[in-house]
């Protein structure tokens, strides 16, 4: 396992008193930043290393805790990021306009250190099982690699762009030969251990930063390849084929290859207003039912980047 990184707690306070108060009381277990205006930290917190809680003071010059909760919801980079206020008694005017704004928790002063650990520590922990969640319900449980649900994002993505710059996009389907008899042969946990080997080779054959591999379905792959033409995209089919094949995963009632193969169908398009990634994929499935035809553990396709020029 990954050594877990230390949270990072930003402090916000007009008073440099209070922030050293709570440094103390947070320096050995945490990443402290600090801020003494709300301008201040609101550039903390958009920054390429954002704190993973805020903890704000209420009353301030110019712009208030209020204020500052306010904009730090409304940018898509800084919304998720938890603040508690923490403030006098006396200060808090409306508790109910912090949490409308979006805090999730006030801490009064004086306060009493067990109590703010241990809050900031909840709250930190709320935080990290969120992000976890959010991971998962985009990555295939079994083979750890992206799932479907995230390819049709990526692919709409994708999709927007290719057509905003006017670039090309290739689509790899891949679908595991023979797999049903490989799974009678060797058993449904040994099929399983294979699916993660072929997805873990699929994931460390994309070449380009941009090019993404997801589980599309049972023993279905597919590949997204922006920025990439058919000759390339035929490449990298090949490329693929020679790693799986490199894998030598003993297949013996195969009728298609010694060891397991796979079956790809490619499609190559300059996304317009015309076209629609619903037929894109048809194009994909299509080719690939057309490399089943061929006696499978091969590769066929379609340029449309042409035609539809
Ligand atoms: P073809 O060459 O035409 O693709 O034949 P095939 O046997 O691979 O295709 P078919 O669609 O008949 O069977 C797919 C098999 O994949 C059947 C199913 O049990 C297996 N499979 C799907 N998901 C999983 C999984 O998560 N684990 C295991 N072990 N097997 C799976
Ligand atoms: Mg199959
Ligand atoms: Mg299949």
């Amino acid at each position: 396992m990954r050594q877990e990184r230390r949270s990072k707690i930003l402090i916000v306070d007009d008073n440099p008193q209070n922030i050293e108060l709570l440094m103390e009381l947070f320096k050995d277990e945490y990443k402290i930043a600090a801020a003494t205006n709300a301008q201040r930290a609101l550039k903390i917190a958009a920054s390429h290393t954002p704190p993973d809680i805020i903890l704000a003071d209420i009353l301030m010059p110019e712009m208030d805790g209020y204020d500052l909760c306010l904009a730090l919801k409304k940018d898509t980079k800084t919304q998720n990021i938890p603040v508690i206020f923490v403030t006098a008694l006396s200060e808090i005017l409306d508790e109910n306009r912090g949490f409308s704004l979006g805090a999730i928790d006030y801490i009064t002063k004086p306060f009493h250190p067990p109590v703010v650990k241990a809050r900031v520590r909840l709250h930190l922990d709320l935080k990290r099982k969120q992000e976890l969640l959010e991971k998962y319900a985009f990555i295939d449980a079994l083979t750890e690699i992206p799932n479907r649900r995230r390819f049709d994002e990526v692919m709409d993505c994708e999709w927007n762009r290719a057509m905003r710059s006017g670039n090309v996009l290739s689509l790899i389907f891949m679908d595991i030969d023979y797999f049903k008899t490989y799974n009678d042969t060797y058993g449904h946990d040994i099929g399983d251990e294979c699916l993660r080997r072929v997805a873990a080779c699929l994931q460390n054959s994309m070449r380009r930063a941009g090019d993404f591999v997801a589980r599309y379905g049972g023993e279905e792959f597919a590949a997204i390849l922006p920025y990439t033409n058919y000759t390339d995209a035929i490449a990298m089919a090949k490329h693929i084929t020679k790693n799986v094949d490199d894998l030598a995963i003993e297949h013996k009632t195969s009728d298609a290859c010694r060891h397991l193969s796979l079956s790809m169908g490619i499609t190559t398009i300059r996304p317009s207003e015309t076209s629609r990634p619903s037929d894109f994929l048809k194009t994909a499935d299509t080719m690939l039912y057309s490399a089943k035809e061929k006696g499978r553990h091969s590769i066929q396709g379609i340029d449309q980047s042409v035609a539809s020029s």
